[in-house]
């Protein structure tokens, strides 16, 4: 089936106990056993079914296949957030000792997490200073364990060239992991361009509304970690903390994601509720519509602010003078994400002075809602970064991204007239008395 039909019918048909066409809410902890031996059975992975919600739960299982279904791979696992999908993924494949080779244009948490803390726990983080793919391979050594990067950074709105991407990580016997959250599987699916896993914030456009947090994990199934146990021998060697489980033994294709759950959710517990999973999904139901529409809004927009005389440049890859245009075409089909960045004239007090005079865009951290979203990602999201850091993930101290929302085109252009209107006009110095 096709994403529109996924993204409503995989996983669940309707209830076998009761019918229900609309997911229940599992809004329970435990699951009671038949017996001592059918507990047992159960700890032992011997019978499916559930055990606690820490570790799984019905209506986060329904979410889970249709993620994995929508990103076209064979697995996923749905945790509390983006963040602590990006942190079980990278503790599930890279030991201390080993490294992950990343692209520098990152979520500015992640970036935090990859420069500030990983490394404590022995865990490097090599960046290139770009996301030329010569560059990133340059950067592989006997100790890498991964290569990463966000399909469309945000903020810069970089598309990676997964193709190429893929290639190098196939060369160094490495999965290539990747942070889907700007495009969302309607617009690129990773795992077609050989991306291994595939890692989301689930708070934005999948969940669309602005009300819930939520991660996941997505694994195409593909990357042979039988073959490389040398290399990840935490998926083909005995697990003493799961009385000897081999997970490539036990799940197979699945083996990534069974030693997540197994592993980092049952001992971490950043688990989502299974209210929030009810939430999200009824998100990801409509996902197909909404990005058509943000798609749309954001180009009118992205257009409106490069005709504008107050506007000194416009980040969109949209434009076919971006140098990003031909990966756009080839990876999101022309359809530029909603996420796109621009600098006003007149700097950073210019670009204050626009933020605070907006009245419909909602200035806050935050993207993907289906309203309109304003963000100053240099005192906000990415502050944590030096000045060169900043630069190297897209931003300036003037930069403003826009979140396009799905309102009517002419209102989210008649507010962003009416801020470039109240940052332009000349200001009126108060006299000094003394
Ligand atoms: N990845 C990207 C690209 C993001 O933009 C964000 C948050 O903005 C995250 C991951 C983290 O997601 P969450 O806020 O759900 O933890």
């Amino acid at each position: 089936m096709r994403p529109e039909t996924i993204a409503l019918h995989a996983g669940y048909d309707c209830d076998p106990a009761t019918k229900a066409v609309a997911v229940p809410i599992y809004q329970t902890v435990a699951y009671s056993f038949d017996s001592a031996a059918h507990g047992a059975a159960l700890f032992d992975l011997e019978v499916d079914g559930f055990r606690y919600t820490r570790i799984g739960n019905p209506t986060s299982a329904v979410l889970e296949r249709r993620l994995a279904e929508l990103e076209g791979g064979v697995d996923a696992l749905v945790v509390s957030s983006g963040q602590s999908a990006m942190y079980y993924t990278v503790l599930n494949l890279i030991e201390p000792g080993r490294n992950l080779v990343s692209v520098p244009q990152l979520y500015g948490t992640t970036h935090t997490l990859f420069a500030h803390i990983l490394p404590r726990y022995g865990i490097k983080v090599k960046f290139g200073s770009s996301d030329r793919p010569e560059e990133l391979e340059s950067l592989i050594d006997g100790n890498t364990r991964a290569l990463f990067c966000e399909t469309v950074g945000n903020p810069a709105g970089n598309i990676c060239d997964l193709e190429a991407l893929a290639a190098i990580a196939q060369r160094a016997r490495i999965p290539l992991v990747v942070d889907n959250t700007v495009p969302t599987p309607i617009l690129m699916r990773p795992i077609e361009y050989g991306a291994d896993i595939v890692v989301h914030s689930l708070t934005k456009f999948l969940g669309g509304h602005g009300t819930t947090l939520g991660g996941a994990v997505i694994d195409s199934g593909r990357f042979r970690w039988e073959q490389l146990g040398m290399r990840y021998p935490m998926f083909t060697e005995p697990d003493p903390s799961y009385h000897g489980l081999i997970y490539t033994r036990h799940y197979g294709e699945k083996a990534f994601l069974g030693r997540m759950r197994s592993v980092f959710q049952r001992t971490m517990g950043a688990v989502l509720s299974p209210f929030n999973a009810f939430l999200l999904m009824q998100g990801v139901e409509t996902v197909a519509l909404r990005v058509e529409r943000h798609v749309e809004n954001a180009r009118r927009v992205a257009e409106f602010l490069r005709a504008d005389a107050r506007v000194d440049s416009v980040s969109y890859v949209g434009f076919p003078d971006n140098p990003y245009y031909p990966l756009c075409q080839k990876y999101l089909g022309g359809r530029a994400c909603s996420l796109l960045t621009f600098a006003i004239r007149g700097g950073y007090d210019a670009g204050t002075r626009f933020y605070d005079a907006l009245k419909l865009f909602k200035r806050l951290v935050n993207l993907g809602d289906a309203k309109s979203l304003a963000c100053h990602p240099a005192s906000t999201t990415h502050r944590q970064m030096s000045p060169e850091e900043q630069r190297q993930a897209g931003i300036g101290p003037e930069t403003i991204r826009l979140s396009v929302g799905i309102e009517h085109i002419d209102d989210i252009i008649a507010d962003l007239d009416q801020a470039l209107a109240a940052a332009t006009r000349p200001q009126v110095r108060q006299a000094v008395t003394t």
